[in-house]
């Protein structure tokens, strides 16, 4: 089994944990955390044994009744490999950690990417990350960018996409970022750091990315488009991006026609905490005029990094291949069954 210790247990840090637990071939050592909040308690009540990331604060954690499994440093002794999911920019600070005991990391989209060996998309550059020290799971946009422009650029070729991206303002929990009314230009100027991000995993893709904020908390939206290197049907377009598991296709009959819907329809399916771990893509938005392809596609911020962390895992342990990983971790979160 592959021991895997996740540091900083938040929005993406608990979604990682359940992931990995959920892994025929992995198992959680632990979570760090700073504070003894409800996240705390919910770490313990999955048993997770709970280390203190900042050793000074684990009075805190007594003093709420939580008990500790020790300081971070013992959870990452035993571990094979971390999954930093603390606040952007903290990651890069705790890497001489890890490299002091040995320990491969992969940092989240928040990084720079300058501070890992490589960034990560398991469709995309899988065998970039094998035998990495440090890698940087590229964030919830440029992963769905990803996984949607690298099937088209394999296919067609893509000879320039234009990419605008409707973020959500913030996250559930995020109430500190609210109440708003609002929408915003963000940022003003070309380009958003989408499109450099993307590129990233795909340096050869010209790509211009633009983004604006709005007052939601349950998605992103993105419009694209691609001019392509050839001319083909809208129809064979759709046939050859519904044989990628991570597109989930909305289907016009089930009258899901916005994010809250799709949200919702998480939710009935049973998905834990209503995670969308695929791009949601809605099928009568691809269309293709002449060599450009068009489509929206709704991309859910907390949750779409999720496999990804789980395969870079074993990319940067050489567990597994490409391929043998993203099955094995669809199979076991039952991605491409919904
Ligand atoms: P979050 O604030 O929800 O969670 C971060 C957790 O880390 C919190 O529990 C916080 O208390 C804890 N923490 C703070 N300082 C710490 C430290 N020094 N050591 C250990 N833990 C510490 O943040 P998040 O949304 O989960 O984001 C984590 C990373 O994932 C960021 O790089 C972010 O850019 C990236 N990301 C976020 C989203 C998203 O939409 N939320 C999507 C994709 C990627």
């Amino acid at each position: 089994m592959i021991r895997v210790a996740v540091n900083g247990y938040g929005t993406i840090g608990k979604r990682v944990a359940d992931a990995v637990a959920a892994q025929p071939d992995m198992a959680v050592v632990g979570v760090a955390k700073t504070r003894p909040n409800y996240e705390a308690r919910c770490a313990v009540d999955r048993g997770y044994p709970l280390y203190a990331a900042v050793p000074e604060r684990a009075d805190a954690f007594a003093e709420e009744g939580i008990d500790l499994a020790g300081p971070v440093e013992d959870l990452v002794a035993e571990a094979d490999v971390i999954v930093d999911a603390t606040p952007g920019g903290v990651g890069e600070t705790n890497l001489p950690l890890y490299a002091d005991h040995g320990v491969p990391a992969l940092l989240q989209g928040g990084e720079s990417a300058d501070a890992v060996d490589a960034s990560f998309n398991a469709r995309g550059n899988f065998d970039e990350a094998v035998g990495a020290d440090a890698v940087r799971v590229v964030s919830c946009n440029s992963t769905g960018l990803a996984r949607l422009l690298g099937p088209l650029d394999e296919a067609y070729g893509i000879e320039k996409a234009r990419v605008t991206l409707i973020r959500r303002g913030g996250d559930p929990s995020q109430h500190g970022r609210g109440p708003i009314n609002d929408i915003v230009p963000n940022p003003m100027a070309l380009p958003s750091h989408h499109g450099p991000d993307v590129q990233t995993i795909f340096p050869d893709l010209a790509i211009d990315t633009l983004a604006l904020k709005v007052p939601v908390t349950l998605m992103h939206v993105h419009s694209v488009n691609a001019t392509l290197e050839s001319e083909p049907s809208a129809e064979e377009v759709r046939d050859r991006l519904a044989e990628e598991n991570r597109l989930f296709f909305v289907e016009g009959g089930y009258g899901i026609e916005g994010t809250g819907a799709l949200k919702e329809f998480a939710l009935d399916a049973g998905r834990p905490r209503g995670d969308l771990w695929e791009n949601g893509l809605w099928a009568e938005s691809i269309g293709v005029n002449g060599r450009d392809f068009y489509c929206f596609q709704a991309i859910h911020q907390e949750s779409d990094v999720v496999p990804e962390n789980v395969d870079a895992i074993r990319a940067v342990l050489g567990a597994a291949d490409a391929a043998e990983s993203m099955a094995t971790t669809d199979a076991a979160l039952g991605i491409g069954e919904l």
